[in-house]
Protein backbone atom coordinates (compact mmCIF):
# COMPACT_ATOMS: atom_id res chain seq x y z
CA UNK A 1 0.00 0.00 0.00
CA UNK A 2 2.39 2.34 1.06
CA UNK A 3 4.77 1.60 -1.99
CA UNK A 4 1.38 2.20 -4.62
CA UNK A 5 1.60 5.64 -2.58
CA UNK A 6 4.91 6.45 -2.89
CA UNK A 7 4.77 5.36 -7.12
CA UNK A 8 1.29 7.80 -6.79
CA UNK A 9 3.35 11.00 -5.21
CA UNK A 10 6.28 10.24 -7.75
CA UNK A 11 4.50 9.86 -10.93
CA UNK A 12 3.11 13.02 -9.45
CA UNK A 13 6.68 15.01 -9.44
CA UNK A 14 7.60 13.79 -12.66
CA UNK A 15 4.37 15.14 -14.31
CA UNK A 16 4.93 18.22 -12.30
CA UNK A 17 8.78 18.33 -13.33
CA UNK A 18 7.73 17.21 -17.40
CA UNK A 19 5.24 19.63 -17.73
CA UNK A 20 7.39 22.83 -15.86
CA UNK A 21 9.71 21.76 -18.53
CA UNK A 22 7.24 22.07 -21.35
CA UNK A 23 6.74 25.16 -20.32
CA UNK A 24 10.41 26.17 -20.72
CA UNK A 25 10.61 25.10 -23.85
CA UNK A 26 7.56 27.02 -24.99
CA UNK A 27 9.38 29.83 -23.84
CA UNK A 28 12.60 28.70 -25.84
CA UNK A 29 10.51 28.55 -28.90
CA UNK A 30 8.84 32.10 -28.62
CA UNK A 31 12.49 33.00 -29.04
CA UNK A 32 12.70 30.70 -32.02
CA UNK A 33 10.11 32.16 -34.11
CA UNK A 34 10.93 34.06 -36.78
CA UNK A 35 9.47 37.64 -36.80
CA UNK A 36 7.75 39.54 -39.10
CA UNK A 37 6.45 43.25 -39.43
CA UNK A 38 3.42 44.67 -41.78
CA UNK A 39 3.05 48.09 -41.87
CA UNK A 40 -0.45 48.07 -42.28
CA UNK A 41 -3.47 45.68 -41.48
CA UNK A 42 -4.00 43.90 -44.78
CA UNK A 43 -0.66 42.31 -44.95
CA UNK A 44 -0.76 42.11 -40.91
CA UNK A 45 -4.09 40.12 -40.93
CA UNK A 46 -2.94 37.91 -43.76
CA UNK A 47 0.01 36.83 -42.03
CA UNK A 48 -1.90 36.45 -39.29
CA UNK A 49 -4.24 33.93 -41.40
CA UNK A 50 -1.49 32.03 -42.84
CA UNK A 51 0.96 31.46 -39.69
CA UNK A 52 -0.96 31.74 -36.52
CA UNK A 53 1.09 31.64 -33.65
CA UNK A 54 3.95 29.90 -35.28
CA UNK A 55 5.71 33.58 -35.96
CA UNK A 56 6.02 36.82 -34.14
CA UNK A 57 4.01 39.24 -35.58
CA UNK A 58 3.92 43.25 -35.53
CA UNK A 59 1.66 45.60 -36.81
CA UNK A 60 3.56 48.98 -37.58
CA UNK A 61 0.45 51.09 -37.72
CA UNK A 62 -1.44 51.41 -34.42
CA UNK A 63 -5.04 50.50 -34.66
CA UNK A 64 -7.34 53.13 -35.48
CA UNK A 65 -5.09 55.99 -36.89
CA UNK A 66 -4.28 57.03 -40.12
CA UNK A 67 -2.34 55.29 -42.38
CA UNK A 68 -1.18 57.32 -44.44
CA UNK A 69 0.12 59.97 -42.12
CA UNK A 70 2.33 57.41 -40.53
CA UNK A 71 5.70 58.36 -39.39
CA UNK A 72 8.11 55.54 -37.76
CA UNK A 73 9.05 55.94 -33.70
CA UNK A 74 12.31 54.79 -32.88
CA UNK A 75 10.95 51.82 -31.87
CA UNK A 76 9.33 51.17 -35.07
CA UNK A 77 12.55 51.28 -36.80
CA UNK A 78 14.50 48.97 -34.41
CA UNK A 79 11.42 46.80 -34.56
CA UNK A 80 11.82 47.27 -38.55
CA UNK A 81 15.57 46.51 -38.35
CA UNK A 82 14.81 43.12 -36.73
CA UNK A 83 12.56 41.58 -38.88
CA UNK A 84 12.91 38.54 -40.29
CA UNK A 85 10.43 39.42 -42.99
CA UNK A 86 9.25 43.14 -43.40
CA UNK A 87 6.32 43.77 -45.64
CA UNK A 88 5.24 47.35 -46.84
CA UNK A 89 2.81 48.02 -49.81
CA UNK A 90 4.92 50.53 -51.56
CA UNK A 91 3.28 53.37 -52.74
CA UNK A 92 3.48 57.00 -51.71
CA UNK A 93 2.45 57.00 -48.24
CA UNK A 94 5.56 54.42 -47.69
CA UNK A 95 8.04 57.02 -49.27
CA UNK A 96 9.68 56.72 -45.42
CA UNK A 97 10.45 53.00 -46.15
CA UNK A 98 12.54 53.77 -48.27
CA UNK A 99 14.69 56.15 -46.33
CA UNK A 100 14.06 53.62 -43.42
CA UNK A 101 15.70 51.02 -45.84
CA UNK A 102 18.53 52.33 -47.56
CA UNK A 103 20.00 53.58 -43.28
CA UNK A 104 19.87 49.69 -43.02
CA UNK A 105 21.71 46.40 -43.20
CA UNK A 106 18.75 44.30 -44.81
CA UNK A 107 20.93 41.32 -45.74
CA UNK A 108 19.41 38.85 -43.33
CA UNK A 109 15.32 40.20 -44.22
CA UNK A 110 12.94 39.66 -46.84
CA UNK A 111 11.63 42.43 -48.12
CA UNK A 112 7.80 42.30 -50.02
CA UNK A 113 6.11 45.18 -51.16
CA UNK A 114 2.71 44.56 -52.28
CA UNK A 115 2.66 46.89 -55.03
CA UNK A 116 5.18 44.91 -56.38
CA UNK A 117 3.17 41.77 -56.13
CA UNK A 118 0.14 42.51 -58.54
CA UNK A 119 -0.16 44.49 -61.19
CA UNK A 120 -0.15 48.59 -60.02
CA UNK A 121 -2.31 51.21 -61.81
CA UNK A 122 -2.47 54.81 -61.54
CA UNK A 123 -5.38 56.68 -59.32
CA UNK A 124 -8.22 57.73 -61.42
CA UNK A 125 -9.70 61.05 -61.53
CA UNK A 126 -13.62 60.75 -62.36
CA UNK A 127 -16.03 63.25 -63.23
CA UNK A 128 -16.52 65.50 -60.03
CA UNK A 129 -13.68 64.91 -58.05
CA UNK A 130 -11.43 67.70 -56.48
CA UNK A 131 -7.87 67.72 -57.15
CA UNK A 132 -5.10 69.84 -55.79
CA UNK A 133 -3.81 71.73 -58.69
CA UNK A 134 0.04 70.70 -58.63
CA UNK A 135 -1.22 66.96 -57.27
CA UNK A 136 0.43 64.47 -59.49
CA UNK A 137 -1.28 60.88 -61.07
CA UNK A 138 0.23 58.47 -58.59
CA UNK A 139 0.07 55.07 -58.84
CA UNK A 140 -3.12 53.47 -56.70
CA UNK A 141 -1.58 51.85 -53.36
CA UNK A 142 -4.84 50.29 -52.39
CA UNK A 143 -4.09 47.09 -54.05
CA UNK A 144 -5.80 45.02 -51.30
CA UNK A 145 -9.13 46.32 -52.23
CA UNK A 146 -9.55 43.69 -54.48
CA UNK A 147 -10.10 40.10 -53.42
CA UNK A 148 -8.52 38.92 -56.17
CA UNK A 149 -5.44 40.88 -55.47
CA UNK A 150 -5.84 39.81 -52.04
CA UNK A 151 -4.61 35.75 -53.06
CA UNK A 152 -1.86 36.60 -55.19
CA UNK A 153 -0.38 38.42 -52.37
CA UNK A 154 -1.66 35.61 -49.95
CA UNK A 155 0.06 33.12 -52.39
CA UNK A 156 3.65 35.44 -52.38
CA UNK A 157 3.67 35.95 -48.88
CA UNK A 158 2.94 32.01 -48.16
CA UNK A 159 6.13 31.56 -50.49
CA UNK A 160 8.21 33.70 -48.45
CA UNK A 161 6.94 32.12 -45.24
CA UNK A 162 7.69 28.90 -46.39
CA UNK A 163 11.18 29.79 -48.01
CA UNK A 164 12.38 31.86 -44.44
CA UNK A 165 11.12 29.45 -42.24
CA UNK A 166 10.80 26.14 -43.90
CA UNK A 167 10.31 24.00 -40.45
CA UNK A 168 6.92 25.17 -40.33
CA UNK A 169 6.17 24.73 -44.49
CA UNK A 170 3.46 22.25 -44.26
CA UNK A 171 1.51 24.37 -41.96
CA UNK A 172 1.95 27.64 -44.44
CA UNK A 173 0.86 25.81 -46.94
CA UNK A 174 -2.33 24.41 -45.50
CA UNK A 175 -3.65 27.49 -44.13
CA UNK A 176 -2.34 29.48 -47.02
CA UNK A 177 -4.70 27.31 -49.18
CA UNK A 178 -7.43 27.33 -46.75
CA UNK A 179 -7.27 31.51 -46.88
CA UNK A 180 -7.29 31.55 -50.53
CA UNK A 181 -10.03 29.48 -50.33
CA UNK A 182 -12.39 31.79 -48.69
CA UNK A 183 -10.83 34.97 -50.62
CA UNK A 184 -12.36 33.36 -53.99
CA UNK A 185 -15.32 32.73 -51.69
CA UNK A 186 -15.49 36.43 -51.76
CA UNK A 187 -14.46 37.20 -54.89
CA UNK A 188 -17.37 35.28 -55.73
CA UNK A 189 -20.15 36.65 -53.54
CA UNK A 190 -18.97 39.87 -54.88
CA UNK A 191 -19.62 38.91 -58.49
CA UNK A 192 -22.92 38.04 -57.43
CA UNK A 193 -23.85 40.81 -56.02
CA UNK A 194 -22.60 42.91 -59.16
CA UNK A 195 -24.28 40.02 -61.23
CA UNK A 196 -28.19 40.36 -60.01
CA UNK A 197 -28.53 44.06 -59.33
CA UNK A 198 -30.12 46.84 -60.49
CA UNK A 199 -27.09 49.41 -61.82
CA UNK A 200 -23.31 49.84 -61.18
CA UNK A 201 -22.80 53.17 -59.75
CA UNK A 202 -21.91 54.13 -56.20
CA UNK A 203 -21.17 57.08 -54.63
CA UNK A 204 -18.88 58.51 -51.98
CA UNK A 205 -19.19 61.22 -49.66
CA UNK A 206 -15.52 60.64 -48.81
CA UNK A 207 -12.20 59.31 -50.55
CA UNK A 208 -12.66 57.12 -52.99
CA UNK A 209 -9.58 54.24 -52.40
CA UNK A 210 -11.40 51.35 -54.19
CA UNK A 211 -10.19 51.77 -57.75
CA UNK A 212 -8.80 47.58 -58.22
CA UNK A 213 -11.86 46.63 -56.67
CA UNK A 214 -14.24 48.96 -58.84
CA UNK A 215 -12.36 47.94 -61.91
CA UNK A 216 -12.51 43.91 -60.69
CA UNK A 217 -16.53 43.98 -60.74
CA UNK A 218 -16.85 46.89 -63.78
CA UNK A 219 -17.94 49.22 -61.15
CA UNK A 220 -18.49 52.51 -61.98
CA UNK A 221 -17.85 55.69 -59.17
CA UNK A 222 -18.57 59.11 -58.49
CA UNK A 223 -16.22 60.57 -55.03
CA UNK A 224 -15.47 63.45 -53.70
CA UNK A 225 -11.37 63.29 -53.77
CA UNK A 226 -8.75 60.31 -55.40
CA UNK A 227 -7.97 57.63 -52.68
CA UNK A 228 -5.07 59.31 -50.81
CA UNK A 229 -6.29 62.79 -50.77
CA UNK A 230 -5.04 64.56 -48.06
CA UNK A 231 -8.72 67.01 -48.20
CA UNK A 232 -11.55 66.55 -45.87
CA UNK A 233 -13.49 69.81 -46.50
CA UNK A 234 -14.93 69.52 -49.93
CA UNK A 235 -16.13 72.15 -51.82
CA UNK A 236 -19.70 73.03 -52.04
CA UNK A 237 -19.82 72.40 -55.94
CA UNK A 238 -18.10 68.76 -55.34
CA UNK A 239 -21.24 68.50 -52.71
CA UNK A 240 -23.66 69.84 -54.74
CA UNK A 241 -22.33 67.45 -57.52
CA UNK A 242 -22.92 64.18 -55.83
CA UNK A 243 -26.28 65.15 -54.39
CA UNK A 244 -27.38 65.68 -58.15
CA UNK A 245 -25.81 62.33 -59.15
CA UNK A 246 -27.80 60.56 -56.62
CA UNK A 247 -31.01 62.18 -56.87
CA UNK A 248 -31.04 61.58 -60.73
CA UNK A 249 -29.99 57.87 -60.89
CA UNK A 250 -32.39 57.89 -57.80
CA UNK A 251 -29.22 55.85 -55.97
CA UNK A 252 -29.98 54.29 -52.44
CA UNK A 253 -26.37 54.58 -51.42
CA UNK A 254 -23.83 57.31 -50.63
CA UNK A 255 -20.85 55.35 -49.03
CA UNK A 256 -18.21 56.79 -46.56
CA UNK A 257 -14.80 54.72 -45.35
CA UNK A 258 -13.52 53.77 -42.29
CA UNK A 259 -12.29 55.98 -39.57
CA UNK A 260 -12.72 59.30 -41.05
CA UNK A 261 -14.68 62.42 -41.00
CA UNK A 262 -18.50 61.02 -41.98
CA UNK A 263 -19.43 64.69 -42.37
CA UNK A 264 -19.89 65.06 -46.30
CA UNK A 265 -21.83 61.70 -46.30
CA UNK A 266 -23.53 62.85 -43.85
CA UNK A 267 -24.83 65.89 -45.71
CA UNK A 268 -25.26 64.00 -48.94
CA UNK A 269 -27.72 61.61 -46.92
CA UNK A 270 -29.85 64.32 -45.27
CA UNK A 271 -30.05 66.45 -48.94
CA UNK A 272 -31.24 62.89 -51.18
CA UNK A 273 -32.76 60.61 -48.24
CA UNK A 274 -29.85 58.42 -49.53
CA UNK A 275 -28.84 55.89 -46.75
CA UNK A 276 -25.03 56.10 -45.52
CA UNK A 277 -23.09 53.30 -45.43
CA UNK A 278 -20.14 51.88 -44.72
CA UNK A 279 -17.52 50.15 -47.35
CA UNK A 280 -14.31 49.38 -45.21
CA UNK A 281 -10.79 49.93 -47.11
CA UNK A 282 -9.79 47.88 -44.57
CA UNK A 283 -6.56 50.45 -44.19
CA UNK A 284 -6.42 50.03 -40.98
CA UNK A 285 -9.34 49.05 -38.19
CA UNK A 286 -10.70 50.40 -34.70
CA UNK A 287 -9.22 49.38 -31.64
CA UNK A 288 -12.24 47.32 -30.61
CA UNK A 289 -12.40 45.51 -33.96
CA UNK A 290 -8.31 44.70 -33.66
CA UNK A 291 -9.12 43.24 -29.98
CA UNK A 292 -11.84 41.34 -31.36
CA UNK A 293 -9.18 39.71 -33.41
CA UNK A 294 -11.69 41.11 -36.83
CA UNK A 295 -9.94 40.12 -40.10
CA UNK A 296 -10.23 41.15 -43.72
CA UNK A 297 -12.63 38.49 -44.47
CA UNK A 298 -14.73 39.80 -42.03
CA UNK A 299 -14.56 43.22 -42.66
CA UNK A 300 -15.23 42.45 -46.66
CA UNK A 301 -17.76 40.02 -45.72
CA UNK A 302 -19.88 43.19 -44.76
CA UNK A 303 -19.03 44.70 -47.71
CA UNK A 304 -21.14 42.43 -49.13
CA UNK A 305 -24.14 43.10 -47.96
CA UNK A 306 -23.78 47.15 -47.91
CA UNK A 307 -22.68 46.44 -51.54
CA UNK A 308 -25.84 44.83 -51.90
CA UNK A 309 -28.06 47.62 -50.42
CA UNK A 310 -25.82 50.11 -52.71
CA UNK A 311 -27.01 48.52 -56.12
CA UNK A 312 -30.26 47.38 -55.58
ZN1 LIG B 1 -5.72 55.21 -48.68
Amino acid sequence: MKRVFLLIISVIAILISVSGCTQKKNIQNTNGKITITATIFPPYDFVRAIAGDRVNLTMLLPPASESHSFEPTPKDIITIQNSDIFIYVGGESDEWVNRILESMDTRTMTIISLMDIVEAVEEEIVEGMEVEEEEEVAYDEHVWTSPQNAVRIVQAITETLCKVDAVNADLYRQNGAHYIAELRDLDTAFQAVVDNANRNTIVFGDRFPFRYFADRYGLSYFAAFPGCSTETEPSAGTVAFLIDKIKHERIPVVFHIELGNERMADTIAEETGAEKLLLHACHNISKKDFENGVTYVDLMRQNVENLRKALQ
